[in-house]
């Protein structure tokens, strides 16, 4: 049941209280031709009031992979960053590097492709959080079940606002990603990454292997060796920091994808809790041109359910609940479990609630 509250956001890390999403129900054309709606919805849900003067300000964004056109819109966004502008505040675009090969995987090709990808227009810095290589990070202890202390981007600790602009999609490991998905996996640097995809370290194949021993001289724990003229890596000495991947020229170390799907989700909760602890946060979903994988893909996706709408809340976990709740409310059926149906989505929801990080429970204001 949808009821209509007025209400200045108060914002903190984490809580369990109900929260309140908001909904602007629009589609992808829609908000082409009027971006400012956007503005609308961080002043009706009380977001444009924190936007403070001289606060370095981050719109953690996605900026698509190579050959991806479903990305966030950077036209959508060319007003609000007007707006935050205005208000004194310092914005800025941020993102991590990924884990795996492409062109997102160091900060050089990463923010090329940001301005390939017209974010250029916005006329604001892209900070890579993680550095160059996705190496840098700082150690953020949360004493939770999978881990003790999260590996996040060195960038994020100097943020104050971290304002999350999530592209909903469905997602080949967690059945969807959105809020929650955008900070646990992407507030991550390569370690923390590694850390939550895999138990086990990299392997070299050898068929690609040019022997050029990048990898080993990179290598800071000294984890990999020449044996029998083949470079391996020493698993009792890895710490999982992915160093190995982002120097190999030639593709050739790669990462064993063999975490259970709910085992890779809780430790995707973990990771948003750590990324998001002590930090002022508002979070914005935009249920726009849907597609049944993440904007990863490096390839076009043609959208497989109807735009819903853009919803904009504090709590990571009420904002991505809201938006399942109106896909299948106006799609009548679970779209979502029909293009995952290995995953049970919710319950990476359940955990971020169990631990701490927002709220099932929820009152919707359409606005
Ligand atoms: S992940 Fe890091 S520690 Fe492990 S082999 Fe690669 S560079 Fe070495
Ligand atoms: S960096 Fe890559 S190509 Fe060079 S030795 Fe290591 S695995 Fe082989």
């Amino acid at each position: 049941m949808v009821s209509v509250v007025l209400a200045c956001l108060i914002f903190s890390s984490h809580q369990n209280s109900m929260a309140e999403v908001f909904l602007k129900r629009i589609a992808y054309e829609e908000l082409l031709k009027n971006p400012q709606v956007l503005i609308e919805g961080l002043e009706r849900s009380g977001c444009a009031a924190h936007f403070k003067k001289g606060e370095f300000t981050a719109l953690k964004i996605h900026f698509g992979e190579k050959g991806n056109t479903s990305y966030i819109n950077p036209n959508f966004l060319l007003p609000c960053v007007k707006f935050i502008k205005s208000t004194g505040a310092k914005p800025f675009l941020f993102e991590t590097n990924t884990l795996y090969h492409g062109e997102r995987m160091n900060a050089i090709d990463h923010m090329n492709l940001a301005l390939g990808h017209g974010f250029g227009k916005l006329n604001i810095p892209v900070v890579i959080g993680d550095g160059i290589r996705g190496a840098d990070y700082t150690e953020i202890t949360i004493n939770q079940k999978h881990f003790k202390s999260c590996y996040v981007a060195q960038g994020l600790k100097d943020i104050d606002f971290l304002l999350v602009l999530s592209h909903f999609t469905g997602h080949m490991l967690t059945g969807f990603g959105a809020a929650i998905k955008n900070i646990g996996m992407g507030c991550a640097s390569r370690r923390g990454k590694l850390a939550q995809h895999c138990q086990v370290s990299p392997l070299i194949q050898e068929a690609r292997c040019a022997f050029c021993g990048a990898c080993a001289q990179n290598c800071p724990a000294g984890a990999i060796e020449k044996k029998d003229g083949k470079y391996v890596v020493i698993k009792e000495q890895c710490i999982g920091c992915a160093q190995c991947l982002s120097v190999c020229p030639k593709g050739a170390v790669n990462i064993v994808w063999s975490e259970e799907y709910n085992l890779i989700a809780e430790k995707m909760v973990e990771y948003a809790f750590a990324a998001t602890k002590g930090k002022k946060c508002a979070y914005i979903n935009f249920c726009l041109y849907i597609t049944k994988e993440c904007d990863c893909m490096n390839k076009e996706k043609s959208s497989f359910v109807k735009d819903v709408g853009i919803f904009f809340s504090r709590d990571p976990v009420s904002i991505d609940k809201a938006s399942i709740d109106a896909l299948l409310q106006q799609e009548a059926k679970d779209s979502l479990r029909e293009a995952h149906p290995q995953i049970d989505y919710l319950h990476h929801l359940k955990y971020a609630q169990d631990i701490g990080l927002g709220s099932l429970d929820y009152t919707l204001v359409e606005i």
